[in-house]
């Protein structure tokens, strides 16, 4: 019998003979082709704060981790945490509404401006998360005459958010500038004066850790009067000479005409996301896009901590520094033992194994040597190009990066991934 139906009857919830049904016949097909597939995604559970060390349950010992996006190492920032305590004193643990009803605080409006002036914009609109302010922007911004023109490796949430919009949907090919005038001269057909027709990109492609070519984009947006959606969720805060993010990155700071991203990578990592960008769409936004009208405020802890990893981004710019030079460090030593690992000069580090079990396998062995980093397979990656994402973080000291490097290394040579 299985684990699951012995723990129903030892409890006492009872379900009707309908969802008994289509557990059994549903539910439980589908997780068995999951894991028949190699695909099973188990989570490890952490005992310890997020950092650059971390302990996990049944298990003693230290693990370096190279799988979070915490690429500041500002997860368990003393400060950080501090003002995240001053505002639970000072404000609540939450506001039990939406903004519009009576959900805004003072640090709500401040984080707010604060974000606008560090990317240069007008103003900014908070979300509880980015996927939710992805899932706001195209559905307000955009109507049934209006074309979006998509990147096809764009993130799952701006996917998400296109399809809750009734524009007209092009794909271009992963960065491919080519195929992308292509689809925009189909929508410069369309004559009508009126329309928006807005081209949607990662600035970082989170699988890949590859970076979208902006300044072409930005040149092919103008010849065809279009709009630029830039989603930084893996750029704010350290991509950049001055963690600016993926438009600093290529010198071309203001030039992007509507920015999503998150707090819950460099920012803090806690939660939290939003959109900065004209006064009027962020107007409209707090007018019309459902995520904000229609789901509870930041908690004023999250807006805190947030505002002070804001404050040590501006205040040291090393930090962002730091990140992208162990980045560089990292990949070239693993190009040198032999790994592929793709994208360009980005802390997250895909290597690049093929097959789904191979991954998989691979990070149960780095795991055994006090490595933690995971497997990435379909559906979240192509099939056929499974990975280990390793992301690298400022917190990472040099002995660490050497350590992980060793560990892939060995468990490389015993896979015969390298010689
Ligand atoms: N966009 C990208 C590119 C992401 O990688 C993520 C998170 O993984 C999101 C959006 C969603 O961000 P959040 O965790 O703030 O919802």
């Amino acid at each position: 019998m299985r684990f699951w139906l012995r723990s129903l009857q030892q409890s006492s919830i009872r379900y009707s003979s309908t969802l008994n049904q289509i557990i059994d016949k549903r539910l439980n097909s589908e997780l068995d082709s999951i894991r028949q597939a190699g695909t099973w995604k188990s989570e490890r559970i952490i005992s310890t704060s997020q950092s650059a060390h971390i302990k996990v349950e049944h298990s003693t010992n230290d693990l370096l981790n190279f799988c979070a996006n915490n690429y500041l190492g500002l997860a368990n920032n003393s400060q950080i945490i501090q003002a995240a305590k001053n505002a639970l004193d000072k404000y609540g643990s939450g506001l039990s509404s939406v903004r519009f009803i009576c959900g805004t605080q003072t640090i709500h409006k401040q984080l707010e401006q604060r974000i606008a002036k560090f990317h240069q914009r007008e103003d900014a609109i908070l979300y509880i998360s980015c996927f939710d302010a992805n899932a706001g922007i195209f559905e307000t911004l955009l109507k049934e005459q209006d074309y979006i023109i998509s990147d096809e490796l764009n993130h799952a949430s701006i996917i998400d958010g296109i399809r809750l919009c009734k524009a007209k949907r092009l794909r271009y090919k992963h960065k491919d500038m080519s195929d992308l005038e292509l689809k925009l001269q189909e929508s410069f057909n369309d004559k009508n004066e009126n329309i928006i027709r807005l081209i949607a990109t990662d600035g970082v492609f989170s699988m890949d850790g590859s970076i979208a070519p902006l300044p072409d984009i930005r040149r092919l947006a103008d010849k065809y009067k279009a709009l630029i959606f830039v989603d930084e969720c893996h750029a704010t805060g350290f991509f950049g000479p001055t963690g600016r993010g993926t438009e600093e990155h290529f010198q071309m700071t203001g030039n992007i005409d509507i920015i999503n991203s998150t707090l819950g990578k460099a920012l803090g990592g806690a939660a939290g996301g939003y959109t900065t960008g004209p006064k009027a769409l962020i107007d409209l936004l707090r007018q019309r896009s459902r995520p904000y009208l229609f789901s509870n405020t930041l908690p004023p802890s999250v807006v805190a901590s947030a505002m002070k990893a804001i404050d040590l981004i501006e205040n040291d710019t090393s930090l962002p520094g730091r990140v992208l030079e162990n980045a560089k460090y990292f990949r070239t030593e693993m190009q040198t033992l032999g790994f592929q690992i793709l994208g360009d000069s980005h802390p997250i580090c895909p290597v690049m194994l093929g097959d789904a079990r191979l991954a998989s396998q691979f990070a149960d062995e780095m795991l055994k040597r006090g490595i933690y980093v995971i497997g990435f397979s379909y559906p979240v990656v192509p099939k056929d190009r499974a990975r280990i994402r390793v992301q690298v973080s400022a917190a990472h000291s040099k002995a660490d990066l050497k350590r992980c490097i060793d560990a892939f290394a060995e468990v490389g040579r015993q896979f015969k991934v390298i010689k």
